[in-house]
């Protein structure tokens, strides 16, 4: 069988990392005709949008891509590429697998963490209005009038909507990952104290789904704050962490800095039948172009896809020949080596070409 995939190389270090995965998912045998699809702030001039028709078409048409880190273009009325995506393609859960591989330098050993983060509601809706705009003074007015509450007239506003339905969507995603992965326990996380139509709401709508999963799956409640806290002083404690989208989002990067760092956190995003493959960090500018960043984030994000795909076999060795390499120390970028200036370092491709040589 052969897997037609869209590969969205991105920009900054993207076209680098996505190579280096590219090349690891074709070298496990796994029979893959790569739709290559742009987007990012390179591509404005020649389409006039960061994100081309063209683009969503083809992960539209293959239900599955995978992607590069997107620039956010600063000052060009344009939002970020990458919440875009997951929006137009409604692609609702933002998985994070979190685990510790050996040999890489952090002050924890034997994390096992996976996040499940809301990524279509919440702050992240894009509902923004701007400070002193007339649309902005009217809402301001609006809100006094039905909740009694004063806000500064030179406020800037966002609208933090969170339903039901994507609660008990994102929850049952949650549950079932659980399930299908031989996991224990569920953590719904939010500030429920305080902000009770939102993140109350969220708890709910966790409770009521974590009922069809009594006596298979553990259940319980934490508040954000709280959590930070516990997660840096007892990991250990926590399996399947389920949030809201903003939370999620912050929560993600502790993690990484858990297992070491965002050079090997992966990702992804699903929706109903499609699924975006890509790492967790971003298109690092400065490092664009120069052979140097670790690929490792994207060929584990590479690594979910091909267990997606249902190519476990596949997904299994890759991951063990990327385990294999930086365990090992010697073929790995300068962010895996103890000093960061080590001459020994070795690029983003030969590194690939390491883990390549472990399958
Ligand atoms: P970033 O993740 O791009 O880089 C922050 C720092 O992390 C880098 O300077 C580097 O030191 C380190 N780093 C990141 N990736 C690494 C890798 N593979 N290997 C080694 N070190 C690595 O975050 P940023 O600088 O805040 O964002 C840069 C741009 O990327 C922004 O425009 C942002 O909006 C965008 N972004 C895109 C995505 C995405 O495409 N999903 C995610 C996050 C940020």
């Amino acid at each position: 069988m052969v897997y037609k995939i869209t590969l969205i190389p991105g920009d900054g270090i993207g076209p680098e990392v996505s190579e280096a995965a590219r090349h690891c998912v074709d070298a496990t045998g796994v029979k893959i005709d790569w739709e290559i699809a742009e987007a990012g702030a390179d591509v404005i001039p020649k389409y006039g949008t960061p994100l081309p028709a063209s683009t969503l078409a083809s992960i539209r048409k293959n239900k599955v891509a995978l992607k590069g880190p997107l620039t956010t273009p600063i000052g060009t009325g344009f939002r970020s590429v990458n919440v875009a995506i997951r929006k137009e393609l409604d692609l609702y859960a933002c998985l994070r697998p979190t685990r510790s591989y050996k040999g890489v330098r952090s002050r924890y050993e034997n994390i096992d963490l996976v996040i499940v983060r809301e990524n279509t509601e919440d702050l992240y809706a894009g509902i923004e209005f701007e400070e002193g705009k007339p649309e902005t003074k009217t809402l301001i007015s609006e809100i006094e009038k039905l909740s009694k509450k004063n806000i500064r007239p030179d406020s800037g506003l966002s609208i933090k909507p969170i339903s039901v339905s994507g609660s008990k969507r994102i929850a049952k995603f949650a549950f079932e990952y659980a399930v299908r992965h031989q996991r224990k326990k569920v953590t719904a996380i939010s500030k429920a104290n305080i902000m009770k139509f939102t993140d109350g709401l969220f708890f709910s709508a966790t409770r009521e789904v974590a009922k069809d999963y009594e006596g298979k799956i553990e259940y319980e409640e934490r508040l954000i704050d709280n959590m930070c806290m516990q997660l840096v002083q007892k990991p250990e404690l926590y399996d399947v962490l389920c949030l809201p989208n903003l939370y999620g989002d912050i929560l993600s990067d502790l993690c990484a800095g858990l297992i070491g760092g965002l050079g090997i956190a992966p990702g992804a995003n699903l929706g109903e039948g499609i699924a975006v493959f890509e790492a967790i960090h971003g298109s690092a500018p400065k490092y664009a172009g120069q052979n140097k960043v670790n690929p490792t984030a994207m060929i584990l994000s590479a690594v979910l896809m091909l267990d997606y795909l249902g190519e476990n076999d596949a997904a299994r060795r890759l991951d063990n020949a990327v385990a294999a390499v930086i365990a090992a120390g010697k073929d790995v970028t300068y962010d895996l080596k103890p000093d960061r200036n080590d001459p020994t370092a070795v690029g983003t491709s030969q590194m690939a070409d390491a883990i390549i040589a472990a399958l």
